[in-house]
């Protein structure tokens, strides 16, 4: 009588170990009619979906009827043919002196035909809510949990078509490799991530082809044509029947793949099958985009910083001689001064112009000339031993040092030691009426502690010190 009821049963006699199964539990798994199938207890094999262990012992279902009279729980159901995640409900019905022990069993999924509209529409409505989850979650995803919300994604939508398995391949090497990013497996299915990376996609021409139109569908992997023998033949190593991709398209390009297999029997796609892949193949497609453009915008962030720190070098140094300009020369003055005046501590100014350069540059040639400042660049650089000291070009053969916490008497330290490099440098200069070499006038301005800030007054000292040391002879230092 159980044989003949159009609900899937599977069934048993209390206290023995086999059970049966009715003709339309043999359907739902793809087992072929008419044949015998009093199954041996191995053939159908009962998993957590959660934790996906096998339920043996104690925990299988036909021992909780066994001991409680009722039984009711999800399961993912396993047989030789094929995975199902159902609902099965168990009791206990006695026909005369015999107990059976009867599950029914409902499937979860759209594997079977889903005849009503009803049904069907109810199956839209929870997809549409299961991409409204997981396309709210990624839109928000960094790129450090991305990983883990597409394993979700995957995994719900695994679920939610009673796939064997679902996984996300991506292209690399333009095109060239392709790798398994990321796989959900069903209970009970083995998991091939680790032995697809970094494939050559020349290998599978076949896919590679349907993968660049869009759609790789195919509802019984043992129809593949001959012609992609090598294909057909990688597939059924996996124990794969039917497969169905849906290309994922990032930045206008192609990016990879999305797919989901069914081992053990053949199964025919249907076009809600098709459309669901494609729309969670788009959502991941979109936010892949999302985190590339996020990507591109941080890189383009850091090298407009950069750019924007070189040009900032750039505008505070002198092009000849390497050293700061009068634009850092006027605001580091002005910073210098006020800060002195805060801590009370005296400041000095020197100001430095060649002699006779004129002259030099009449005789030598201005190509020369330029090579001699920057040698007394560098030689007023050489003599500052304060690290915040700044040697600026103050304009033409002009420069400054700004000397902070500096009495006169330790500027006048500086700047004779600044005399004694120039002079040291030994640089002829027969038209300059000392002793033929190159030298340089220096005058100094100190700023007390008493001091009011003043950056004007203080530059004006030191010109009107530095025009005494020019008319008192020059080659010298006056305070
Ligand atoms: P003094 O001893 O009184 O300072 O005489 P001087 O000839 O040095 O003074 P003056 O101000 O008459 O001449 C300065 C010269 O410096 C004139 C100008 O051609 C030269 N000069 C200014 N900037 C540069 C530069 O960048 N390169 C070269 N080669 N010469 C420069
Ligand atoms: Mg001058
Ligand atoms: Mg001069």
């Amino acid at each position: 009588m159980l044989q003949q009821l159009p609900a899937p049963l599977m069934f048993k006699r209390r206290g023995e170990t086999s059970y049966c199964l009715n003709a339309a539990l043999l359907k739902l798994f793809g087992f072929a009619a008419g044949k015998d199938y009093r199954a041996k207890p191995t053939v159908f094999r009962f998993y957590d979906p959660l934790t996906k262990r096998e339920l043996i012992g104690e925990e299988c279902p036909f021992q909780k009827i066994e001991k409680s009279g009722f039984a009711s729980t999800w399961v993912r159901l396993k047989t030789s043919e094929r995975g199902l995640l159902c609902f099965i409900t168990g009791s206990v019905i006695k026909n005369d002196d015999t107990e059976w022990l009867v599950f029914h069993i409902e499937a979860n999924n759209h594997l079977m035909e889903i005849n009503s509209e009803r049904a069907g529409a109810k199956r839209h409505i929870e997809f549409n809510q299961l991409l409204t989850k997981f396309s709210s979650k990624l839109i928000n995803a960094s790129a450090n949990d991305l990983d883990i919300i597409i394993s979700q994604s995957l995994a719900a939508f695994g679920e939610f078509c009673d796939v064997d398995r679902c996984y996300l391949f991506e292209f690399t090497d333009n095109l060239q490799l392709m790798s398994n990013t990321h796989e959900w497996v069903a209970a009970g299915v083995t998991p091939y991530i680790d032995q697809l990376q970094s494939m050559p996609t020349s290998e599978m021409p076949y896919l590679m082809y349907h993968i660049k139109q869009g759609l790789f569908k195919i509802d019984d992997v043992g129809n593949i044509p001959d012609s992609a023998i090598v294909e057909r033949e990688e597939f059924q190593k996996e124990n794969i029947c039917s497969i169905l991709c849906s290309r994922i398209i990032a930045n206008g390009k192609t990016h990879g793949f999305i797919g989901c297999d069914i081992t053990g029997s053949p199964y025919t796609w249907s076009p809600s099958d098709i459309e669901y892949l494609q729309r969670i193949g788009d959502m991941l497609g979109n936010t892949l985009q999302n985190i590339y453009n996020r990507k591109a915008i941080h890189t383009m962030q850091l090298e407009l910083i950069e750019a924007n720190k070189q040009l900032q070098k750039l505008a505070n140094i002198d092009g000849l001689t390497g050293i700061a300009n009068r634009r850092l020369f006027n605001s580091t003055l002005d910073k210098d001064l006020a800060q002195s005046c805060r801590k009370q501590d005296s400041l000095s100014l020197l100001l430095i112009d060649v002699d006779f350069f004129k002259l030099y540059n009449d005789q030598y040639g201005h190509v020369a000339g330029d090579n001699v400042l920057q040698k007394v660049a560098q030689t007023l650089v050489n003599s500052c031993v304060g690290t915040d000291d700044l040697v600026a070009r103050y304009g033409g053969e002009e420069f400054a040092v700004i000397l902070p916490a500096t009495t006169t008497d330790r500027a006048k330290e500086v700047a004779n030691r600044i005399i004694g490099g120039v002079k040291g440098l030994g640089i002829k200069h027969e038209a300059s009426p000392l002793d033929g070499v190159l030298t340089v006038s220096i005058g100094i301005a100190t700023q007390a502690d008493n001091c009011d800030g003043n950056c004007i007054e203080l530059i004006d000292k030191a010109d009107k010190a530095l025009y005494r040391a020019k008319s008192t002879g020059r080659g010298r230092v006056c305070a």
